[in-house]
């Protein structure tokens, strides 16, 4: 089983000026085309450390596959880096050039002097042809090896990893591993509470088992590799259900669904409608519920923040208005350093108030106190 290594190549990424988005899209292309990803590096827009980063990446990777770098300027390196490492020279392809100029001929343009060194590649490389720009990628297979050179402007990148690489890579490696992830969400209970109930299935190798947390929800996330799908079903299964069986009533959804769809769903259950009034969460519980589907009758944002007393009432109000049975009303208020969530719930059962202290970073606030207001909804 090959395991692959990810260089990025630019200066950009290294000053911060632009998010890594190609390593991203290539980690997630590789995770599903069930190869492994063991190491992810990032080097400047220089030959030597390119050369490096190449040579070390030899040392422990099959397949390694580079991003930017293959422009037509000298601020362009890979090609020269990629034969500096291997021992080669480059060497002119004059079919790739033939290609080169095709292209800019369909687009109207000449093609400078500069444009012809992306017609070179190292010696005994295998050029991939670019279809939706102009620097051609290739291939250097050293014995069981493979370097991979894709141009690093994301489209290009996408479309030659999909078209040329992943066929490739499949054909080559003979790939029949596939890895499919399950995620279990979590709402009212926090990472620690988790873990230690289930610390021992995060230990697992095959699936294994990880948190993420994201304030007021966790997610439980299986990764299982297997030869068949069929096959990788069977090994996520019996560690859901025993996730499942553990984290009980915490867990309210898998993979795409929501807390906001949850919740409306258990509104719905009970033949009842939902509206809410928000102070102090930019707006933002009631833009998650306005696009979920379910009843609900709409929500006001309040601008100013309403003292407790007076948010049940204003609920209590527009609950009647909006012919709701259940009124939400949630304000986040500060307090010192802290902040203080309040919640007021009212249905046909009767009224209750709450007030919670949230200590988290300041930016995470409002999605902490509308997770905690939809996970009240959702056990109705
Ligand atoms: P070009 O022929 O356009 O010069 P190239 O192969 O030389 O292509 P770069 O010059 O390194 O690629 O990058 C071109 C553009 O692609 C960058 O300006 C940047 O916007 C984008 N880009 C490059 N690398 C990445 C990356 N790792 N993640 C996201 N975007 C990237
Ligand atoms: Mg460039």
């Amino acid at each position: 089983m090959p395991a692959a290594e990810i260089i990025t190549i630019g200066t950009e990424i290294l000053l911060g000026e632009i998010l890594d988005t190609n390593a991203r899209y290539l980690a997630r292309s590789l995770r599903e085309a069930g190869i492994d990803l063991y190491w992810k590096t990032t080097v400047g827009d220089n030959a030597g450390r390119i050369a490096q980063a190449i040579r070390q990446a030899v040392e422990r990777s099959q397949i390694i596959i580079t991003t930017g770098g293959l422009g037509p300027t000298v601020d362009d390196p890979t090609r020269e880096a990629i034969a500096l490492a291997l021992g080669v020279e480059t060497e002119f392809r004059p079919e790739l050039w033939d290609q080169i100029q095709s292209r800019f001929r369909r687009f109207g343009r000449v093609p400078t002097e500069n444009n012809r060194r992306q017609a070179y590649v190292p010696q005994g490389a295998l050029a991939v042809e670019n279809q939706v720009g102009t620097a051609p990628a290739f291939i250097m297979e050293v014995g069981q090896r493979a370097i991979i050179a894709l141009p690093g402007v994301p489209r290009e990148m996408e479309y030659l990893m999909q078209n040329a690489i992943l066929p490739y890579l499949h054909k080559r490696y003979k790939l029949t591993a596939v890895i499919r992830t399950r995620t279990l969400h979590t709402a009212g209970v926090g990472e620690s509470q988790i873990d230690d109930r289930i610390d021992d299935l995060e230990r697992l190798s095959n699936p294994t088992v990880g948190l993420a947390a994201h304030s007021g929800q966790v997610d439980v996330r299986i990764t299982a590799k297997a030869d068949s799908e069929r096959q990788a079903q069977e090994l996520l299964q019996p560690v859901e259900a025993e996730l499942r069986q553990r984290l009980g009533g915490w867990i309210y959804g898998a993979d795409e669904e929501t807390l906001e769809q949850v919740a409306l769903r258990q509104v719905q259950l009970k033949g009842w409608s939902l509206a809410v009034i928000e102070a102090g969460l930019n707006g933002d519980l009631v833009r998650r519920l306005v696009a979920a589907p379910g009843p609900f009758r709409g929500g006001e944002v309040f601008s100013e923040r309403p003292g407790p007393d007076e948010m049940v009432a204003c609920i209590e109000a527009f609950r009647r208005t909006r012919q709701a049975e259940v009124g939400l009303g949630v304000a986040i208020y500060p307090a010192g350093e802290k902040q203080d969530v309040f919640l007021a719930l009212i249905t046909p059962d009767g009224i209750q108030t709450y007030t919670r202290p949230y200590g988290g970073p300041p930016e995470y606030a409002s999605r902490w106190a509308y997770n905690h207001s939809l996970d009240l909804i959702r056990n109705l």
